[in-house]
């Protein structure tokens, strides 16, 4: 379920930070060390977004106005530099966090979070800095550092060899400097607050000591030019290689092969992930750039760093676990691909908004993505994130369907394949919990989940599956004031709809004015009312008129002899899809539903589409408590909306979290997931499908609460 009304709000929070960096305020969260040196921040730190203008004479010389003199020939191929610099860190970033990839070699198996992505926003001011410094060399009048051949074999040779002698060492040293306790608390402690490390890592350190290693970097590319062997494939070749190990040394899985890695010699080489993921986690040991030989030298080599390497590619260093809970998300619009914690890091620890440039640019690349999910053979759901809450690891998977598939009848076996096949999986790797997400249980589907369970009831033998509704059924009625004694009910049959309903006359010897053209679906809910208690619906249609059904109006027998709530639809999916047509049906007839009699009720309870029309009939101060999607426009300033239920998880207990739930703030979840994770804290053993149960709406409140969650 997306929750609009917060993604409306939210966008606007962002816009405003986003103003925030654009107009140049300070930010705090590029300081990490615990007493910042001399030139710790980069000059252009209180600039926000505005630090890509250093770009603009670069873009526009070299590619928008070339004139093709060797000054516009090196700020073009800058221009390519810099954005294959960008482009190979964006493929690493995307390669590290693809669990399928990453998980059998994973090395730490601690996730990052939100204060890590904060902190690591900033990783490409090297980028920026190198390539002024470069230019400014380039353009310094006398010294020559221009006119350069495309290639130039023998500079090839000396860049290697200019790297491996005086770069390397120096750098070990240099790196050791700086883990002396001053320079260490000035400077260095900033990368080593990242005790996991992502392959941009590598580049976040402050400006000062980007300055020391952008002078000892410069070594190769400036000892070449001096040795007659210049040219632009030096750049290209320097750049690009530097980076590829960079964030080799810090995507924290491996993948060296142990054939290349056990070839004689090559471990003084060439470091793998794992030997500089040490550095990381232990600190004062393995301080070499990318070639081991200094700290073999010097005997700073940590000795565990073969016996990590060898854990880590046979799988053992970080096994794959189990998840406890499994929640089942699915794409929404085409653009919500690049929110997936694998595209853009920064975008996706964010709340998801259509409100970026970037991402309109992007917007043709969604298409070659729904061809492939939807058509190419073998494409289930994947893992998009991992996380831990108290004692138990979740997972959120995504079902590889859009949106607007769950609205085409013809995607339903197509859809319905995926989530079962996800299930099974789930079971037989031993999930306690597998949780039913937005469109994944849609009562056209699948009948809020009863199909599955329906189907495989005998062999789910670990997995229940849980939509979760409950939850967000208690916390509608959780809003409604204790003393209100009438509520106005839109979208009335619903599954949601029928549950407050029910909740309402029985627990709250409340009048519910159910708004629905459909005089059988209201009679049947209406039935499962225990007598006494029938006599508070009233089904409402048209103008300020209340419709009370009364035993003899009603026409299903059986319905009238068991006067007792129907919870559990399992087993009659066929009910359930009857069911969906005639809800189909009452869909179109909306337009001829009247709300007018709501006009005297303050608490209006939300489940269809309200226009401002229909908005205008709510008296003043009325309260919209909202369960329709998407919300409706909030159109009268004289009233009160409330947002679409959604928790904050308990903070303390959370883990791993580096990514927004859709358009959900940080830290927060889906009424629906988070009903999911109390079902597994409490371990329930009933699965949670088709019809709610009105009954279990209190103890899946107070388990939430007990748990620590609190609804936004
Ligand atoms: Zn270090
Ligand atoms: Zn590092």
């Amino acid at each position: 379920m997306c929750c609009w009304t917060r993604a409306r709000k939210n966008a606007r929070y962002w816009r405003l930070l986003s103003f925030v960096e654009w107009g140049g305020k300070e930010e705090s969260k590029r300081t990490m060390a615990s007493r910042p040196g001399f030139a710790y921040d980069f000059p252009w730190a209180k600039m926000g977004k505005m630090k890509y203008a250093i770009y603009l004479p670069m873009v526009y010389r070299g590619l928008v106005s070339p004139e093709n003199d060797d000054n516009d020939r090196w700020h073009f191929h800058m221009s390519m530099i810099v954005l294959a610099r960008y482009v190979m860190a964006q493929f690493f970033i995307s390669l590290s966090r693809i669990h399928a990839i990453t998980e059998k070699t994973r090395i730490q198996r601690k996730g990052i979070e939100f204060k890590q992505v904060d902190r690591e926003d900033h990783w490409d001011d090297y980028i920026l800095l190198q390539y002024i410094v470069m230019s400014m060399v380039h353009f310094c009048p006398g010294l020559g550092f221009k006119n350069f051949p495309l290639f130039e074999k023998k500079g090839m040779w000396q860049l290697l060899l200019l790297h491996v002698g005086p770069t390397e060492y120096l750098y070990y040293w240099l790196h050791r400097l700086l883990h002396h306790h001053t320079l260490y608390s000035a400077y260095h402690s900033h990368h080593h607050a990242s005790f996991v490390t992502e392959p941009i890592t590598g580049s976040v350190h402050p400006f000062m000591e980007h300055i020391m290693y952008t002078a000892n970097f410069a070594i190769p590319l400036l000892g070449t030019w001096m040795c007659n062997g210049a040219s632009m494939a030096m750049f290209y070749v320097y750049l690009m290689g530097f980076d590829l190990l960079n964030a080799i040394g810090h995507c924290n899985f491996e993948f060296v092969p142990k054939f290349f890695a056990k070839f004689p010699g090559v471990k003084y080489l060439l470091y793998t992930p794992s030997y500089h993921s040490l550095h990381h986690s232990r600190v004062h040991t393995n301080f070499c750039l990318f070639m081991p030989i200094y700290d073999y030298a010097y005997g700073t080599m940590d000795k565990t760093s073969e016996d990590l390497y060898d854990k880590a590619i046979e799988g053992k260093a970080s096994p794959k676990t189990t998840p406890d809970v499994v929640f089942m998300a699915h794409g929404t619009e085409l653009l919500s691909m690049f929110h997936l914690p694998f595209a853009f890091r920064s975008f996706s620890s964010r709340p998801f908004t259509t409100d970026s440039w970037l991402l309109k640019m992007l917007w043709p690349l969604t298409l070659p993505a729904v061809v492939a999910l939807r058509f190419l053979p073998g494409v289930k759901a994947f893992v998009s994130d991992k996380h831990r809450l108290k004692n138990m690891n979740i997972e959120t998977w995504v079902t590889p369907a859009w949106g607007f598939q769950f609205f085409i009848r013809s995607e339903f076996k197509h859809i319905n394949a995926k989530i079962e096949r996800a299930i099974l999986d789930a079971d037989e790797r031993g999930v306690k919990v597998l949780g039913l997400g937005a469109l994944n249980k849609n009562e056209a589907l699948n009948g809020g989940g009863a199909f599955f369970v329906q189907k495989h009831e005998k062999n789910l033998k670990n997995t229940k599956v849980v939509h979760g509704n409950t939850l967000t059924a208690a916390a509608i009625i959780d809003k409604i004031p204790e003393n209100v004694k009438e509520i106005f009910l839109t979208g009335a049959t619903s599954k949601l709809g029928r549950a407050i309903a029910l909740y309402m006359a029985t627990k709250k010897n409340c009048r519910v004015l159910m708004c629905t053209t459909s005089e059988e679906r209201f009679e049947t809910i209406k039935m499962e009312c225990p007598e006494k208690f029938r006599h508070l619906l009233f089904r409402v249609n048209n103008a300020e008129e209340k419709v009370e059904i009364t035993e003899e109006n009603t026409t299903d027998g059986a319905l009238k002899k068991s006067g007792s709530f129907l919870f559990n639809r399992l087993g009659s999916f066929k009910n359930n899809n009857k069911n969906n047509k005639e809800e189909e049906k009452e869909e179109k007839n909306d337009t001829k539903m009247n709300y007018s009699s709501g006009k005297t009720c303050k608490h209006w309870v939300v489940g269809r589409h309200c226009d401002k029309k229909e908005q205008s009939l709510a008296p003043s101060k009325t309260t919209f408590h909202q369960f329709v999607v998407p919300p409706i426009p909030e159109t009268r300033s004289d009233c009160t909306y409330t947002d679409l239920p959604a928790f904050r998880l308990p903070e303390k207990e959370s883990k791993d979290f580096k990514t927004c739930e859709m358009t959900m703030e940080r830290g927060c979840v889906h009424a629906c997931h988070a009903g999911a994770l109390i079902h597994a804290l409490e371990g329930w053993k009933h699965h949670e499908v088709g019809a709610i149960d009105p009954e279990k709406i209190d103890v899946t409140w107070e388990a939430c609460k007990k748990h620590g969650f609190t609804c936004l």
